[in-house]
């Protein structure tokens, strides 16, 4: 993280300053409950580092990384405890990029969808 940065609300969870309902971790990447769900399945999974604001970013700096974040993404939608009714193994992934299109937290995460959004959800 940049010496200037604030620690972004993502990094406070990461080291247990707020809470979330945290379903996976690893030494890479994290994954908890969206606090405001916009799908009967929404989970968000984090790079633990808060160096890349976006997908872009995290593909041009750290390859590897994306590939742990879809990687998590697969596992938690094997995950029948997660995953209720819907089909295992199947899921959609969403990088808001860009506050136009919604994304608001800029530390880049992969939200890890199943079911129908909420009507007028960006995700
Ligand atoms: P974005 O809009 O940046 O793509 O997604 C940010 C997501 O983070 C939103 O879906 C929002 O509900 C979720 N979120 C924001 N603050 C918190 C928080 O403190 N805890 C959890 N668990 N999720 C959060």
């Amino acid at each position: 993280m940049p010496e200037t940065a604030e620690p972004s609300i993502f990094s406070r969870i990461i080291a247990r300053e707020i809470p979330a309902t945290i379903v996976f971790e690893t030494d890479t990447v994290i994954a908890f409950q969206d606090i405001a769900p916009k799908a009967p399945v929404h989970l968000l999974v984090v790079p633990k580092t808060q160096e890349y604001a976006n997908v872009v970013e995290l593909a041009a700096g750290d390859p590897a990384l994306l590939a742990d974040v879809v990687a998590a993404a697969k596992q938690l939608s094997l995950d029948p405890e997660l995953m209720g009714e819907y089909p295992l193994g199947q899921f959609r992934l969403i990088f808001n990029t860009g506050e136009a299109v919604g994304q608001t937290v800029f530390h880049v995460h992969a939200h890890v969808m199943a079911g129908h959004l909420q009507e007028g959800s960006l995700a």
